[in-house]
Formats: C-alpha cells, structure tokens, sequence
C-alpha cells in the first residue's frame, strides 16, 4: 500500500529503484527546471544536436545532392517510419514518417471516406484536438458529398455507432483530459458496425506499449515532438493497415507517393503499400532529430515506462491532495485503465498559477478554460522532481503569489 502521506524521502527511494533512471542522461535538460510538459513539447535528445550538426554541415555542406544516395536521406520516411512501427505495435511496412500530424489526417481521412462509400458521418469524441475538429470539417466540406462531422461524449461513442458511420476518428488519449479509450474495444466496435477507424496518437506513441496491429487498426497518424522528442516542429507519422494499402488512395497525391517518383510520369500512379501516403520531399534535417528521439524511446521498455508513468500520475494527484488540499478539481481519470499520461488540474486561475510555477522553474502548460496540465514522462523525470514541484505549486497557492500582475499577461502560446 502507498503511504497515504508522501515524504521526499520515499520518492527519493522511488528514484534509487527506478530501472529507468539512466535515460535521464539521454536528454540535455536545463539544471533546476523540473519540466512536465514532454507532453507537448519534448526536451533537446543528448545526441540530437551533433546529428543534425552531422547532417548540416557533412550530408549537406559536402555531400549536396549525392546524400539523397549516399546518406539515404531517400529512404528515411521508411526507415524512421518503421521504428514508429515497433513503437506503436504497427504491421511492418505500414508506418511512414512524413508532413505533419494535420495533413497526415487530411490524407488518411480523406482515403477512408472514399472506402465507405454511401456514409456520411465522421464519429469523433467532443472535445478531441481542434486541429483533428477542423480538418475533419474542413475535408467534409471541400468533398461536397454530404458528409458530416458528429461530436460525441466519451461514454456516447459505442452508441452512435451504426451504419451511417464511414470512419470513427478518435485520439487515443484526450489532450485536455488525459482520458484513454480502449483502443482494443472501440476498433471492434467499429468494424462491427461496418466503420474505419482512425487513431491519433498524438499523446500514447512512446507513452506507453501500443499494439495498432494486434487491435486490427485500420489507420493512425501522431506527431514527433510528444512523447517522441523529435524537435519542435518534428515530421510526423502515418500508418495504413497492410490490407487497406494497396485500395486506398489518400487525399493528397504527389509525387513521393507514385509508383516511379523519378520516371516523372505525367498520370498519377500510386506507389504499393503505405508509400502512397506520402506526397512530397521530406524535411531531412527534421528527420535527423526525430530519429534521435526514436532512438532513446526503442531502446527502452515501454512496458516499464508505463508502469513508471502510471506511478507517476497516482503519486502526483496524492501529493496535490496532501499538500494543496481543496485547491484544485482533477480532470484525469483516478482508474488507471483510463489514464493516459499527464494529469489535469483544474482551477478558475490556471494561467496566472501556471506563469507562476514556471517562474519558479516548473513547466506545464494551460488548456482552455481552466486546466493546468503535467506531463509525465518516465524518461527524464524523477519522482522527486514530483515532490519537489508540488511543494512548489503548494506554496504558490498559500502565499497567493499567482495574483502578482506578471502573472496575469497571456502570452501568444499558452
Ligand atoms: C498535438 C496534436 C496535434 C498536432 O498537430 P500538428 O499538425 O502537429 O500541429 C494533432 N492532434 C492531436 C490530438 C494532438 O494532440
């Protein structure tokens, strides 16, 4: 049983024990900055900066156009996209890295509806992602066949299921809530209905063991500079299911995904398999950095780094309980079968207290209305870091400091 007050000392002893500690090293972290928000944001791989110095200044300053052959730069959607695949329990051969999280769904999006002819609706969860919102409705309206875009709460998904469903698009783990679907459940659920499913794995790749092909996921896109590490800005990653490959064609066709990119055809052709999804030169530079982050989160046991995680998240709501008593309401799901990996606190000054613990050296973020968000991220995180940013939020609260003018400017990106 945990104790039912923490002491640093037991997170101390939490830390000596901890399997995963020595990735910590695997990432250049700023001294005194405890940062919990890996969840939109990850920090700087240790060997990031001299591989893309290697890329820039070797691959690129001497190498010119040679390295699209001689480094394989060619080759590095397939490639990197194929360690997303070991990360996500994706079929090999399905995953590509490519674009950007939004455009990768416009495509997939788009490549599923055309499966389902004759079923106008789009299931998604109210409240997931806007930009998942927004292209989703943006596609329905360029395609001018009559689709529609259906919100619907968490616990309404399974319900509204039917045959007017052409493709279920859900994000494995809420953004504002921290909330986890059943991946495993609803893909059934779906494709007992006759629907596709698409799954955004924006906040669940390299959080935790993902098995997309053991579930029969039809498609999945995520990003690269979560709980990947990739860089701000990192490529993204797609993932068709092998038996859709060859049927489908995505909302985008450009050249990187025709049969013969370099016999510039004058017709489209598509390319076999999930190579078709992609559509134009790779960002190499990018992927450079994103391959460092993949890197570091291959070499470890996600079993382990969701065990940590979950630990992580229990202990961070017990020490907001003991030490804050009464401040905040929780967001996050207390069953751990339906967490993912933040916690979210709500309080009606969450930007104001949020500017106020950065200020002290403890990074989360805020998302509208009212909720401040932490990141958990077993990699580079200490339980004591846990501890010690809570000891901080609490004295924040006692002493008001929040209510300080400086706090109170927003900023351009909260
Ligand atoms: C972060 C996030 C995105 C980001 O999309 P970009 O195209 O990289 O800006 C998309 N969907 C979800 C669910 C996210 O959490």
């Amino acid at each position: 049983m945990p104790p039912t007050s923490w002491t640093r000392a037991d997170l101390a002893a939490l830390d000596t024990a901890d399997e995963l500690a020595s990735f910590r090293n695997e990432f250049r972290l700023p001294a005194d900055l405890i940062y919990l928000d890996g969840n939109s944001l990850g920090p700087l791989p240790a060997q990031a900066a001299a591989r893309v110095a290697q890329v820039v200044e070797q691959q690129w300053g001497e190498g010119l156009i040679r390295s699209w052959n001689s480094a394989g730069w060619i080759d590095w959607p397939v490639t990197l996209g194929a360690k997303i695949a070991q990360l996500i329990g994706a079929a090999p051969g399905s995953t590509r890295v490519a674009d950007s999280t939004s455009v990768n769904l416009f495509k997939l999006l788009a490549g599923a509806l055309a499966l389902r002819p004759g079923r106008p609706v789009i299931l998604t969860e109210a409240g997931n992602f806007p930009t998942d919102l927004y292209i989703a409705q943006g596609l329905a309206a360029l395609l001018d066949r009559g689709h529609r875009v259906v919100q619907a709460a968490p616990d309404e998904i399974t319900a509204r299921l039917d045959d007017s469903v052409a493709v279920l698009l859900l994000t494995h783990v809420n953004y504002r809530t921290g909330r986890l679907h059943d991946m495993q459940a609803l893909t059934q659920q779906a494709h007992a209905a006759g629907a596709l499913v698409i799954w955004d794995l924006a906040h669940s790749a390299g959080a935790m063991p993902l098995d997309l092909d053991g579930c029969d996921a039809d498609f999945a896109i995520g990003c690269g500079y979560k709980f990947l590490n990739g860089g701000p800005g990192a490529p993204a990653f797609l993932m068709v299911a092998p038996r859709h490959a060859d049927s489908f064609t995505p909302g985008l066709t450009g050249w990187f995904g025709h049969a013969a990119p370099f016999a510039f055809e004058a017709e489209f052709r598509p390319a076999k398999g999930a190579d078709r999804a992609l559509v134009g030169t790779p960002g190499i530079i990018g992927m450079a950095a994103l391959e460092c982050g993949l890197d570091v989160a291959l070499a470890a046991d996600l079993h382990e780094v969701r065990a940590k995680s979950l630990r992580m998240s229990s202990i961070l709501m017990d020490l907001v309980d003991q030490l804050c008593p009464g401040h905040f309401g929780l967001l996050t799901p207390k069953d751990e079968t339906l967490r993912g990996s933040q916690v979210s606190l709500t309080h009606d000054a969450a930007y104001p207290i949020m500017q106020a613990l950065i200020a002290r050296g403890v990074i989360g973020d805020v998302r509208q209305p009212n909720i401040l968000r932490f990141g958990l991220t077993p990699l580079y995180l200490r339980f004591t870091d846990l501890w010690d940013a809570a000891v901080i939020l609490a004295d924040i609260m006692h002493n008001a400091t929040w209510q300080r003018p400086e706090f109170q400017t927003r900023q351009k990106v909260i």
